[in-house]
């Protein structure tokens, strides 16, 4: 049996009341099989689940589809039936009751990538993170590898707040086309489904091969917007620092992209194994 809970004071003392330890998943809603394996590896880790089913003002732009956003919380809480102890839905007065409320700043890493395409989005983020994580207290808190630089973020929240927390990664879910799922994949025709693909398909490609940096950089460099396709971004990454590789750099670098397809953003990131060039081995 899942409850729902949607005021903070219901929720504390819901949680007073869990024995054992207590995984907390945040989402927003309009939930699918990736958020279902993030529950699920939640389970592995804890004895109890929470999944917080909120969609954040402070990380949308102005421009942006929050109002647009997909809601069925009905459909969620049936998702998740049996799977998750509590489900924690509070609404936007509830979480925000103050005007112009106080936020993290989440740093320089917040200001590249997706935080240079969506100023303020990682602000917007750390902060209903840091304060789910104080309303539900929980031993450990899993996120996606789907939103890799949304990871790194958390990942750095909980090291410089001191938050007693362990972060847990869930590895991306994707469809059988190959596209990673995504609550605004519904937005999608068709046809834009088809041309989404192509994020997965460079993805996969890449993974496949091992080659040098200077490669690599090469190849990302000259991917070129098509008519279905606009690319923000395709980087290669150390993993660790989030900085781009530079051209002597070996092991697993992490490419992460973000491209325009119908209209609707999509983020899709993989491990690639960059070696050493041939003339050097
Ligand atoms: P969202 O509801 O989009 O904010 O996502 C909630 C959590 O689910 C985040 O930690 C996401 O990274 C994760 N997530 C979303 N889509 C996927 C996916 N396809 N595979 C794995 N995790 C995902």
């Amino acid at each position: 049996m899942t409850t729902l809970i949607t005021t903070i004071p219901e929720l504390r003392a819901a949680r007073a009341e869990l024995t054992g330890t207590v995984a907390l998943v945040p989402t927003m809603g309009a939930l699918h099989d990736g958020h279902l394996s993030l529950i699920r590896l939640a389970r592995q880790h804890a004895d109890h689940i929470i999944v917080s089913v909120f969609v954040n003002p402070l990380q949308f732009g102005p421009n942006e589809d929050f109002d647009r956003y997909p809601r069925d919380l009905a459909a969620d809480l049936a998702a998740v039936d049996g799977l998750a102890d509590i489900v924690f839905a509070p609404s936007t007065a509830e979480m925000y009751p103050l005007p112009d409320p106080f936020q993290v700043d989440a740093g320089p890493i917040a200001t590249v990538l997706e935080g240079a395409i969506r100023p303020g989005h990682f602000n917007g983020v750390a902060t209903v993170v840091l304060k789910l994580l104080t309303i539900t207290a929980p031993d450990i808190a899993v996120f996606g590898q789907k939103d890799a630089q949304q990871l790194t973020v958390i990942r750095r929240l909980v090291v410089d707040f001191n938050l007693p927390v362990a972060i847990i990664p869930a590895p991306i879910v994707r469809e059988e086309s190959g596209l990673a799922r995504s609550s605004r994949n519904t937005y999608l025709s068709e046809q834009g489904r088809r041309d989404a693909l192509a994020l997965g398909h460079l993805l996969r490609d890449l993974q496949h091969h091992q080659m040098p940096a200077a490669d690599l950089l090469t190849f990302l460099g000259a991917l070129a917007d098509t008519d279905s396709v606009q690319w923000d971004y395709a980087e290669a990454l150390d993993p660790d620092t989030f900085q781009p590789i530079e051209h002597g750099f070996t092991g697993e670098a992490l490419v992460v992209c973000a491209a325009r397809v119908d209209g609707v953003r999509l983020l899709d990131n993989a491990f690639v194994n960059v070696s050493t060039p041939a003339e050097e081995r």
